[in-house]
Order: structure tokens, then C-alpha cells, then sequence
């Protein structure tokens, strides 16, 4: 067994960052506490699927604390969470996955430009007694593991039966066709007024149940997980992607994708382009390691980000509104670097990364580029930029 202190001790800021970003929550900002000095970490709050950079990660009492709902929380405790990991798969979901992130994996991982360093030694430490004949064995093992725990398919297809077959009106309206949502198996739950959302893998296993609320005290939590009869269908959203298995063959066909925000976008683009969309979802605004694999296990190599638009980056007068206030120009600096760094990351993996910009205003915003229309997309794609690692200014 491996020690749970001992695995702790050995956590570095860098692991806590990776992990959490591989799990849909990349880095926001950091600051210092005040009282104790030590550096503080700041992420989305995945940990109640929240969407604001509250949740805190302190570098030195290696705890987490969010500022939103679950107040505080051990290392572990997080990690559990956000992964949906029940009680009994504990040692398996956390502990096993967090050992793998200080490097208990030697080889080179499967998949596109993923690489660790060998770290044999470190693994002698930690686990008494497997000797280095037995370690592909085990390496096999945790992989296996870690891939149940990622993959957590729900067989049981049957839960689905239990919401309604209605069509939402508001995204009739909002140009989602009856066939796109069909063809995604968009549900709805009357008793809650929740439109559900299946989600599945590349392989098109069912693997969560998310939900739009439309109740006003739902507004800051829209999207959540799904939950019936006390049962969480929830997964982890940064190790997936939604529409991936819809839009397969389109994406291994041309080696492109866009890649959008939220479920709707990929709707839209169903709806506007039928077999030819190539749009997946993140489901946030991030994309993780395992997320960029996915594509580049499809043999993808050109791909365009199509994030919301937050703010007007293009209008004169709205940027000399958001630098006039301090806190406004931070959150667009932050805006516009977040998507640098996607971007710097993703080239560093090996794509061409082409960034889809609103420069003629065409869009409101929180628009996503599939929201005003076919046509407005077609130039908007058109006009995607492609990234230039050198160009940046930091
Ligand atoms: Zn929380």
C-alpha cells in the first residue's frame, strides 16, 4: 500500500496544477496569504462543478479551501471530489492517480506529445516490495485502474428512460434544430424543469448526465450534474469530450476540430453542418492534456478554438472601459493570457492552432461563435488566425 503521508510529502505546487487541469480546472491566478506567506493557487471550483476561481490551494498546508460552498478540504479529500471518486474506489480513484502523477508511470505514455520522465527510484520509496521484474505487471494494473476510473461508463442506458422525450422551445429558438437535439438524445426533466444532456465517450458509451436548469436560483449553476434519486451522474468533463463520438468520422476525415465551450455549440454546429460538423466541446473554458490526446489520437492536426467571447477585445471603447477599472483589467488581461496559454500549450503538443476572433463585432457578448447563425460562422472560421508562439507578448 502506499502511504497516504508519504504521497502528500511529495506533492508539489507543479502536480497540484497539473492535475487540476488535467480535470477541466487549468491554473487561474496566484497571490500570497497574507498571514502566513505562503503562495496560494487559484482555481475554477470544480469541486461543486461552480465556474468561478475560488477554490484555493495552499502551497504549504497542502490543503484546499473553497470559497464558494465546501469551505475546507485535505488534498485528497479535493481530488476525490472533483473526480467523482465514490468512498470504496478511494484508494484506486486518489491514491493510486495522484502516485502516477509524481511519476510512478516510466514509459512513454500512449497517445500524442505526452511524455514523462522515468522515475524508478521514486517508486522503490513508495511501495515496498515490487521489484523492478514485477513492474510492468503493475504497470499495467494502474493503468487499467486509472482507465476504469476515467472511463466510468454507466451500462445501465435505462436511467435515460426515466426523463422525457420533449423538445426544449428555447433552443428552438435559439436555432438548435429537433433533429440535433434528437440525435444527441437531449432530454427533459419536468419534475425538476431540467434539460438533460447524456454525455458520452469517443466510443459512444454513456459515461454522464448533466443538466440545464432553468430556475431562477439555478443561474449561477446552470450545468451540473445530473442527480436521481440521490444517485451523482456526474463525470470528470476535463478527460472527455462532448460530441467527439458524433463527430468521429468528420474530424479523423479532415484531421481538424473546433473546439467550443459548451454543449449548445456543438448542437448549433450539428444542426448548421450535419455529419460534416468537426465541433467538440471542453465544457468549460480550459482544455486538458487528456482532452488535446483525444484529438491527437484521431490523428487530428489543425485545430481552432472557438472559446465565448467574455469580453470585446476588438471595440476601442470597451477596452479603455475595462483598463480604466483595476479589477475589469485584470479579468481581461487574465481573459486574453488564458487563451494565449491554451493556444502556447496545444502548439507545444504538436497542432496547428488556429484562434477564432470576433474582430468585426458580429458577435454579442458570452456569444460562442456558433451563436448568430451559419453564415456568421462560416467567416468568422474563415478569418481564424492562426497562432504564432513568437508573436506573443506577455
Ligand atoms: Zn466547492
Amino acid at each position: 500500500m502506499i502511504d497516504k503521508d508519504e504521497l502528500l510529502q511529495r506533492i508539489t505546487p507543479e502536480i497540484v496544477i497539473e492535475i487540476m487541469d488535467e480535470n477541466g480546472a487549468p491554473l487561474n491566478h496566484t497571490s500570497r496569504d497574507g498571514s502566513t506567506g505562503q503562495k496560494l493557487l487559484w482555481f475554477k471550483t470544480i469541486c461543486h462543478g461552480g465556474s468561478k476561481p475560488k477554490l484555493c490551494y495552499f502551497t504549504q498546508s497542502k490543503n484546499f479551501f473553497c470559497y464558494t460552498s465546501c469551505g475546507v478540504m485535505s488534498f485528497f479529500e479535493c481530488i476525490k471530489r472533483i473526480r467523482n471518486v465514490r468512498d470504496s474506489d478511494f484508494y484506486k480513484g486518489v491514491i493510486l492517480y495522484v502516485a502516477e502523477k509524481i511519476g510512478m508511470k516510466p514509459t512513454q505514455e500512449k497517445g500524442f506529445g505526452t511524455y514523462r520522465k522515468d522515475d524508478r527510484d521514486d517508486m522503490r520509496t513508495l511501495e515496498d516490495g515490487v521489484s523492478i521484474s514485477g513492474w510492468n505487471d503493475y504497470c499495467e494494473k494502474l493503468k487499467k485502474q486509472n482507465e476504469e476510473i476515467n472511463n466510468k461508463i454507466i451500462s445501465d442506458e435505462t436511467i435515460l428512460d426515466y426523463f422525457e422525450n420533449k423538445v426544449y422551445e428555447g433552443w428552438l429558438k435559439e436555432g438548435i434544430s429537433e433533429k440535433s437535439m434528437k440525435k444527441y438524445g437531449i432530454k427533459w426533466y419536468e419534475y425538476q424543469k431540467h434539460i438533460i444532456i447524456p454525455h458520452r465517450n469517443k466510443d459512444g458509451q454513456l459515461i454522464g448526465i448533466r443538466r440545464r436548469s432553468l430556475k431562477p436560483e439555478d443561474r449561477n449553476n446552470k450545468y451540473m450534474p445530473e442527480f436521481i434519486e440521490g444517485k451523482d451522474y456526474g463525470h470528470s468533463l476535463g478527460l472527455n469530450l462532448y460530441g467527439l463520438y458524433e463527430n468521429r468520422a468528420a474530424i479523423e476525415d479532415r484531421g481538424k476540430a473546433i473546439i467550443v465551450e459548451g454543449e449548445k455549440s456543438v448542437l448549433l454546429s450539428d444542426t448548421y453542418f450535419g455529419k460534416n460538423s468537426i465541433a467538440v466541446a471542453t465544457c468549460g473554458f480550459s482544455v486538458s492534456n487528456k482532452q488535446a490526446n483525444l484529438l491527437g489520437d484521431l490523428g487530428v492536426r489543425q485545430v481552432y478554438l472557438g472559446f465565448d467571447k467574455d469580453f470585446d477585445e476588438f471595440n476601442k471603447d470597451a477596452v479603455m472601459k475595462y483598463n480604466s477599472n483595476p479589477s475589469t483589467k485584470r479579468d481581461f488581461e487574465m481573459y486574453k493570457n488564458k487563451i494565449n496559454s491554451i493556444a502556447s500549450k496545444l502548439a507545444g503538443m504538436g497542432f496547428a492552432v488556429y484562434i477564432i476572433k470576433d474582430k468585426e463585432g458580429k458577435l454579442k457578448l458570452k456569444d460562442s461563435p456558433f451563436d448568430e447563425g451559419k453564415e456568421t460562422f462560416q467567416k468568422l472560421f474563415a478569418n481564424a488566425e492562426k497562432f504564432d508562439q513568437k508573436k506573443l507578448k506577455w
